[in-house]
């Protein structure tokens, strides 16, 4: 390609640039990063891996364009792909991001067929993630000057970005994030729904499934009563920290009230799902909390079914974390259970007001 010994011309990066820092999500900005930085580097295929505090990647995104010939024209097709899975990062990819979190600068690997280069990227001290791509040789110092310029940009604008998809309180995601996360899940899991559906004869994949739990503290009106608010408001910070420590990296949790909370998580099956909130049940149920004492919470949970609203997804939770407070509170329901039990009817949307 003609375009790959060219050094990137400056109008084009700025207009990426500006195209990049126009969006409003952090999930597209990644997907615009990649976007920009494949073709001025004049490669097809770029990825990104989001690593945790332990180092371990949370979420990779892979994009990769490739030349399409209809009717003698030509064209461009991009693919975006999601991997929430440690595992399924090959071995290879695994080893550079070793090497270059340990050296905290970039670094190549060979390949069959050129380079794997790797770039940390940095957050305020430490390292955040990865840009990784292949090429058939060393960037110049241009395009290196040109890389590091274009990730730091996207670094300070996605931190920005994440600041306002967060809870000033608590640091987790906030409600108005909860929105837009949910419509990306539900074409994620209608996308997936229609794979297996294709495959299902044979058997072949067996979708991971996620599920929705509303979390609500018990009795949280009588802790700010009885301490005040201030306690109140630490209570609130403690079961967040502890939430999110009971979850895993890659689950996603919000505050969307004072005291409620709601979690989406992966899980292979209903009795896979049960354990995970159990889990965080018990964990509250076992903290001290300076001054309060033991707190608890109620909780109610259903499959996230892309057959279903996400909205009356939420409202099937709602019900059944009512239930759970009327049995007697710390408990968690799951919504299947409760309407096979006839303690609930089946819940339509518009039943629970939640926003
Ligand atoms: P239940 O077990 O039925 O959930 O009882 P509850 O007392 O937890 O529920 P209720 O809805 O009656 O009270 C919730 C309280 O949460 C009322 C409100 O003052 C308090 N709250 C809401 N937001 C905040 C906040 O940001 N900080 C503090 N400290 N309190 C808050
Ligand atoms: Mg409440
Ligand atoms: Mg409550």
């Amino acid at each position: 390609m003609n375009d790959q010994r060219a050094q990137p011309a400056l109008p084009s990066v700025l207009k990426k640039l500006g195209a990049m820092t126009s969006l409003r999500d952090t999930y597209l900005v990644e997907q615009s990063l990649l976007r920009t930085l494949g073709p001025l580097l004049g490669v097809l295929n770029t990825s990104l891996f989001r690593i945790d505090v332990r180092g371990n990647v949370v979420r990779a995104l892979y994009h990769s364009r490739s030349v399409v010939v209809e009717d003698e024209h030509q064209s461009m097709v991009e693919n975006i792909k999601e991997v929430t899975n440690d595992q399924e990062v090959p071995a290879h990819i695994h080893h550079l991001i070793s090497t270059v979190q340990m050296l905290s600068k970039p670094c190549g690997q060979k390949a069959e067929d050129g380079l794997v280069i790797c770039y940390p990227i940095f957050g305020k001290n430490e390292q955040l993630g990865y840009f990784v791509f292949q090429r058939d040789r060393e960037l110049t110092h241009v395009e290196d000057a040109v890389t590091h310029g274009i990730l730091e940009v996207f670094t300070n604008y996605f931190d920005l970005l994440d600041a306002s998809q967060r809870d000033q309180l608590t640091g987790l995601l906030n409600r108005h994030s909860l929105e837009s996360n949910l419509d990306r899940l539900w074409n994620i899991l209608s996308v997936r729904q229609h794979a297996s559906d294709v495959k299902d004869s044979k058997r072949v994949i067996v979708p991971e499934s996620y599920w929705l739990c509303v979390i609500d503290i018990d009795h949280f009106k009588s802790i700010n009563d009885t301490y005040g608010h201030m306690i109140g408001d630490e209570v609130l910070i403690l079961v967040a920290r502890q939430l999110q420590a009971s979850f895993r990296q890659a689950d996603l949790l919000y505050r969307y009230g004072g005291e409620e909370f709601i979690a989406i998580v992966a899980a292979s099956d209903i009795v896979h799902a049960t354990q995970i909130f159990e889990r965080a049940r018990k964990r509250i149920e076992k903290c001290t909390f300076p001054q309060v004492g033991h707190v608890t919470f109620s909780g109610g949970f259903c499959k996230a079914d892309p057959t279903v609203l996400p909205h009356e997804v939420i409202s099937r939770a709602d019900c059944s974390l009512y239930a759970a407070k009327n049995a007697g509170r710390n408990r968690v329901y799951f919504y299947d259970q409760l309407v096979k039990e006839g303690v609930l009817k089946e819940v339509k949307a518009g039943d629970v007001d939640l926003f």
